[in-house]
């Protein structure tokens, strides 16, 4: 399956149209409704994780094992936080069951952090070339 192997390939939790854009060369017959689509089976079978921490759209993971992310807001760079086991989280109140934990951090990055006293010269060398 081409969409799963795409993210077992590519660890840069990339969107749904990323994989599309991807594959599409490949695969003429390939249609943005079939990736959504594989990919929402996917995520049913637990074989592909869906991340709701970028703010503009779903972002999808083919590593299912436990670990944390950081969303960088400069760059939109997902980045894997390795954990080997969860905090100590609250408890459900009795009588949920719990499907899935996921572990968010938002911030910058440690590149983009470096980055900021750079940025607004590299803005502002754009601005002249033009
Ligand atoms: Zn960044
Ligand atoms: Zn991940």
């Amino acid at each position: 399956m081409a969409v799963l192997d795409y993210l077992a390939t590519h660890r840069t939790h990339p969107t749904a149209d990323e994989i599309y854009a991807a594959l599409a060369p490949q695969i003429p017959t390939l249609s943005k409704t079939t990736v959504y689509n594989t990919l929402a089976l996917l995520v049913q079978q637990g074989a592909v994780t869906q991340l709701t921490i970028d703010p503009r759209e779903a972002r999808f993971d083919g590593d299912t094992t436990l670990h944390g992310h950081f969303y960088c807001e400069e760059c939109g760079t997902l980045y894997d936080i390795p954990f080997s086991a969860l905090p100590e989280l609250p408890a459900l109140p009795e009588g949920y069951a719990l499907r899935e934990t996921q572990l968010y951090y938002r911030g910058l990055c440690a590149a983009c952090r470096c980055d900021t006293s750079r940025r607004p010269s590299e803005r502002k060398t754009i601005t002249v070339t033009q």
